[in-house]
């Protein structure tokens, strides 16, 4: 009976020769094992997985352009240059006649709508979709599974994909491909590198299943929250970057996607219970003040099930929710408005981590005057405590051409510190910032105004230009600040911005660090 089954799912399939010689040998062994021996179920389960796989069955793609673009507009707001990176991406895939052959990446922080995208690519295309983590993965045989003559053997996660998607071109999608593992159980990335390979994955080979099975026909999209991929992956990607909302951006989200999916999740109706604008800013501000959405769509999600209490206990409907109804509903805001910390040696920095932006103030104090000598903390990077020396090196040796005591760091011992310590930090970007907090020590003088900065330093003065200035330029908006200096390298990555990014801000573009201080001081 069970080789009847086999039978009837082979004769849908479009079997590769070699893979119909080894169903037909398996079958041929299978037909003369005795029932209830242990190689019995073996066998069965084999020619199981071997038979079940979409050999040959593809879906037709939809390759038309109009299409996706609604797609990806009905289910994202704003995002206008990815969902434009996509389209052109689709259109060459039109031209082409296939949407082989290329690996996407997208990379960017928690939230930021990376999965929501890759599954409207895949709605476009009219194509299965499938989603895993790569993230933590140690094993190999996670991904090219295990050799038969193992007890209790499986395939590999390609092979359980394509099994439940019942078609040889989905779209897969790898989260976390930024926190794959390596281990004494071999290397995944490298397992993974030849799954993706678009020269390699038409012979992809699960060690299971032992005979190969095509794979270029898949669309792959990668997720990451930062670039720590190795090289050889990230070589043959195409990467599209999303960086994290303002506070306008994600007010449209809120109404247009988040708040009417909390509502339908808390079973209310349109007519029972509404917010106002200015309550979703103020919980956007006060309450979820991250790069992406997701805590934004739990805070909503908390208003309506307390709205679905009262409703319940004979609340009359509609319940409203304005600014005030808000702290009623979320207890006492978690971020107050933040104001950047300011006084002597009190500089604002602009970081970047792989959870966003975010405002790095940096502190300079003068700890005693009877030697000279330097420290520094706040769980700091090497790079990052490089720069921090040659901030120092650079404006203690330079104090007198920008106006402070040239003497002053011969009888200062000086402590410089990065605070919000949990997180670590590294990179080079916090130059300018170290060497202005030093200069400013120096100079007892303070910035009186909301200003931020990034740049690397070198020894001799030089601003180099640093890495994502979006997402740098996106946190000093959250925070209030209107004046940034950026490295004068860094201005096409600047101008570049959407209008609506950039607008407000005076920003000052520096060479040397000169050109810092004289719009510092
Ligand atoms: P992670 O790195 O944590 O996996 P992610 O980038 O994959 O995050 P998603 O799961 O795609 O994030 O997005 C979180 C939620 O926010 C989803 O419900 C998604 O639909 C929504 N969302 C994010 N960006 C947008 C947007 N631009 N328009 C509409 N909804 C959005
Ligand atoms: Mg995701």
């Amino acid at each position: 009976a069970e080789l009847d089954t086999f039978r009837e799912r082979i004769a849908k399939l479009a079997l590769p020769e070699q893979a119909k010689k080894r169903i037909d040998e398996e079958m041929h062994k299978f037909s003369l094992l005795e029932t209830g021996s242990p190689e019995y179920t073996v066998t069965r389960n084999y020619l199981d997985w071997l038979t079940v796989l979409p050999w040959g069955v593809h879906t037709q793609d939809k390759i038309d352009l109009e299409h996706a673009r609604k797609i990806l507009d009905r289910d994202h707001d704003g995002l206008d240059d990815v969902k434009e990176r996509i389209i052109e991406f689709l259109a060459v895939g039109a031209m082409r006649g296939e949407m082989a052959g290329s690996i996407l990446l997208l990379i960017g922080p928690p939230g930021v709508g990376k999965t929501s995208i890759g599954k409207s690519i895949a709605e476009a295309l009219g194509r299965k979709f499938y989603r895993f983590s790569v993230g933590g993965m140690r094993d190999e045989a996670e991904i090219k599974g295990h050799r038969r003559t193992y007890i209790g053997a499986m395939p590999g996660k390609f092979v359980h994909a394509l099994k439940e998607v019942e078609s040889a071109n989905p779209v897969i999608m790898l989260d976390e491909i930024d926190k794959i593992g390596a281990s004494y159980q071999g290397d995944p990335a490298s397992a993974l590198l030849e799954v993706l390979d678009p020269e390699q994955n038409a012979d992809f080979l699960d060690h299971y299943l032992d005979v190969r099975f095509d794979l270029s026909k898949t669309l792959f999209i990668c997720t990451a929250n930062d670039f720590s991929i190795p090289s050889a992956l990230l070589d043959r990607m195409e990467v599209i970057r999303l960086s994290g909302y303002i506070t306008e951006e994600k007010v449209a989200i809120a109404k247009h996607h988040l708040w009417p999916r909390v509502l339908t999740r808390a079973g209310l109706k349109k007519n029972q219970l509404a917010i106002s604008e200015g309550a979703l800013r103020h919980v956007i501000e006060g309450y979820a003040r991250e790069a992406g959405v997701r805590n934004l769509e739990k805070q909503l999600g908390r208003v309506a099930r307390k709205a679905v209490v009262k409703i319940l206990g004979g609340a009359a409907t509609p319940i409203k929710i304005g600014v005030k109804e808000v702290e009623a509903y979320l207890d006492k805001p978690v971020f107050s408005r933040e104001k950047p910390m300011s006084g002597v040696g009190v500089v604002t920095g602009l970081a970047w981590t792989s959870m966003g932006g975010a405002t790095l103030p940096i502190e300079a104090s003068r700890v005693h005057t009877l030697n000279r000598g330097f420290k520094l903390t706040g769980k700091l990077g090497e790079v990052m405590k490089e720069s921090a020396e040659i901030a120092y090196s650079y404006i203690a040796s330079h104090l007198k051409p920008y106006g402070a005591d040239a003497k002053f760091y011969d009888t200062s011992f000086v402590h410089l510190h990065v605070p919000e310590g949990a997180t670590p930090k590294d990179g080079p970007s916090a130059g300018v910032t170290m060497a202005t907090a030093l200069l400013s020590l120096a100079k007892n003088a303070k910035i009186g105004r909301p200003l931020a900065m990034t740049g690397e330093l070198t020894l001799t003065g030089q601003v180099l230009p640093v890495g994502g200035i979006r997402e740098k330029v996106i946190a000093a908006r959250r925070v209030g600040i209107n004046e940034l200096i950026l490295p004068d390298a860094n201005r096409r990555d600047f101008d570049k911005l959407p209008e609506h990014i950039r607008a407000g801000f005076t920003v000052h573009f520096a060479k040397r660090y000169q050109d810092v201080a004289a719009v510092v001081f």
